[in-house]
């Protein structure tokens, strides 16, 4: 089967909805179909200035909510990014090939520094160590949200520069998978922004782990507008065109349903369906987790088969560029 890879950054205790609608669900569907590779994103997590024993907590967590959102270790490689330590490796290749100005274009690393991140040359090589991330894998498609689109159009320029200077066959260019239907979630508090683990305030998101209650309490009062009409519509109405999208996506619902159903009932209505759909959605997720929590040294033992897995491949990936590029062999 082709290869898949995609990733996650541990960067707070829990997901979110739009971590599990725009890429985890997608991930579990995909490994019937593709030969999986699923990482812990724990070096990119690093230009995020994070206390060290908070890092360790979230790696683990962001693992099991992959597991207790159905994927499957045993039939997909689910490891830690820096158990293979050849991702730092080709990350360095990588920033080697990549010009200043084309770096200083990602739109990832202005909107985060926009929003006052601290901003380390982490962050500002962040898509170079995606790249290799990718890369490393020989990856035919990758199943990421709408806004990696950016990264992994430099992975390609990236994949096809080496190729060029250091010989065809060298890096294979991988597509973007963009699943069908894929949802795109924004903050609840600021609908014109993406939800973000790092990006949003806490009453901005739906975290999969938060306590119920408090997940309703947030989409109650999630922004809105000044009108009264439940219609999608991003342009005008991107708060109710948001939890329309939530509904949507979970209860499995079409759209223009949703705005007939809801005609002539006010926000509050909406607002309280869709804390429903979420919660009926995130009980069981919730549950698996408090499993998996149950058992960090299993947690540990799954990663580190994963790991055991990815770096076979790794190891070779590294291999044939430490020899195109002209680096002289250890031995
Ligand atoms: P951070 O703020 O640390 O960048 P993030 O919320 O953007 O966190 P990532 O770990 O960067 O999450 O991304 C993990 C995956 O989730 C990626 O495939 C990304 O495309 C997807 N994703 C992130 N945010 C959303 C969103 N709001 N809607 C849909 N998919 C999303
Ligand atoms: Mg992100």
């Amino acid at each position: 089967a082709p290869r898949i890879l995609s990733g996650m950054q541990p960067t707070s205790d829990s997901l979110h909805l739009g971590n599990y609608l725009g890429a985890l669900v997608n991930w579990v569907k995909l490994q019937d179909e593709f030969d999986a590779y699923y990482f812990v994103a724990d070096l990119h997590a690093l230009t995020v200035p994070t206390d060290p024993a908070v890092l360790r907590d979230r790696t683990r967590k962001t693992a099991a909510q992959f597991i207790a959102g159905g994927v499957d270790p045993e039939r997909s490689a689910l490891f830690c990014q820096s158990h293979v330590t050849e991702h730092a490796e080709l990350g360095w290749v990588m920033n080697c090939l990549t010009g200043f100005g084309e770096a200083s274009r990602m739109t990832q690393f202005k909107d985060k520094t926009a929003k006052g991140q601290n901003a380390n040359v982490g962050l500002f090589t962040y898509p170079m160590l995606m790249a290799a991330d990718i890369l490393m894998y020989d990856a035919a498609y990758v199943p990421v949200g709408e806004d990696q689109r950016q990264h992994l159009e430099i992975t390609r320029d990236l994949a096809e520069r080496f190729n060029t200077r250091f010989g065809e066959g060298g890096l294979v260019v991988p597509e973007p998978y963009i699943v069908k239907g894929s949802a795109k979630i924004q903050d609840l508090q600021d609908p014109t922004s993406k939800m973000s683990k790092t990006g949003s305030s806490p009453k901005g998101l739906i975290d999969l782990m938060q306590d119920p209650a408090k997940i309703a309490k947030n989409i109650r009062s999630a922004v809105t507008d000044t009108e009264a009409e439940v219609r999608y519509d991003v342009e005008n109405k991107p708060g109710v065109s948001n939890l329309l999208v939530i509904h949507s996506v979970l209860s499995g619902t079409r759209i223009e349903e949703l705005e007939r159903a809801f005609a002539g009932r006010g926000y509050g209505d909406l607002k309280k369906e869709v804390a429903d759909v979420v919660v009926d959605a995130l009980t069981p997720f919730q549950k698996r987790m408090a499993e998996l929590l149950d058992d960090p040294a299993e947690l540990d033992r799954i990663l580190a088969s994963g790991a055991d897995r990815a770096r076979v491949v790794a190891q070779a990936t590294m291999a044939r560029v430490r020899d195109l590029v002209g680096l002289v062999p250890a031995a």
